[in-house]
């Protein structure tokens, strides 16, 4: 017999899970790394330069790999320094208009209509990051409850905000679910504490494979409006068939066999 486990709280990251990061943020991004690898001393165009990050992009998207890889191509003096203005370039690559996935807002809604709690945790250069919610029109967006930034200086990691979230709402792990598309960021976060988690597979970094069994989602699909479909109970809204009560918890179950 198999029940719908209960979700009442989403956690969704925002870059290429919300929204078409890659089309809309990654190159730019890497074209402005292009120009501040120059600026620190690479001899070569920005041209030449952005064109060896996308190669070495599509081998591997971690920065940690293209932009040594870039500075070996060149033969740069100082690998470190240029790797670090490429860093921070591509972190701080000013944001333009933006646009949601079509399925972003509706699937938001419907939570927020069945009263599942619903958080956005993002990763990158906090102003930035908000920048990008600005242009999105998630600002003032009533589904959302709220917008945590996690950072690259590690303030607030991806695991210390769910945490966060986790304890405000006094949820058990197992009613949380969270949706993302980085196997190793917030999938593992994630599934180490006892969450549900769901891969969106797509973007920049839709290559990566799982490198353990923790990296592995509990469902995988290709974009965001397949989330509603996964057989989750999406709040309380369906008054529950049976009710359980043991150490201290209350577990409800809607009694609908799948
Ligand atoms: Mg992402």
């Amino acid at each position: 017999m198999q029940f719908k486990p209960l979700v009442r709280c989403v956690i969704f990251d925002l870059d290429d899970t919300l929204y078409d990061c890659l089309g809309q943020r990654v190159r730019p991004s890497h074209r402005h790394a292009a120009e501040a690898m120059v600026n620190a001393g690479l001899k070569a165009t920005v041209v030449d330069v952005f064109r060896a990050r996308m190669r070495a992009f599509r081998l591997d998207p971690m920065l940690r790999y293209i932009d040594p890889a870039v500075c070996q191509q060149f033969n740069v003096a100082d690998p470190e320094a240029v790797s670090r203005a490429a860093r921070d370039a591509y972190f701080n690559c000013p944001v333009g208009p933006l646009r949601l996935f079509r399925g972003t807002r509706p699937l938001l809604r419907f939570l927020h209509s069945r009263g599942v709690k619903v958080f956005i945790v993002s990763f990158g250069e906090p102003e930035i990051q908000k920048a990008k919610v600005r242009a999105l029109g998630l600002e003032n967006e009533a589904a959302i409850d709220r917008i945590f930034y996690a950072d690259r200086d590690k303030l607030l990691t991806k695991e210390a905000a769910f945490g966060r979230i986790q304890r405000d709402l006094a949820l058990p792990a197992d009613e949380i679910l969270i949706v993302g598309d980085r196997p190793m960021s917030e999938i593992r976060a994630g599934k180490e504490l006892g969450m549900h988690t769901v891969r969106i597979r797509r973007g920049e970094f839709a290559v990566q494979e799982p490198r353990d069994e923790m990296e592995q989602p509990d469902y995988e699909v290709a974009n965001i409006s397949g989330v509603r479909n996964l057989p989750f109970q999406w709040g309380l809204e369906i008054p529950p068939t049976t009710e359980t009560r043991s150490h201290g918890e209350t577990h409800r179950q809607s009694g609908k066999r799948e």
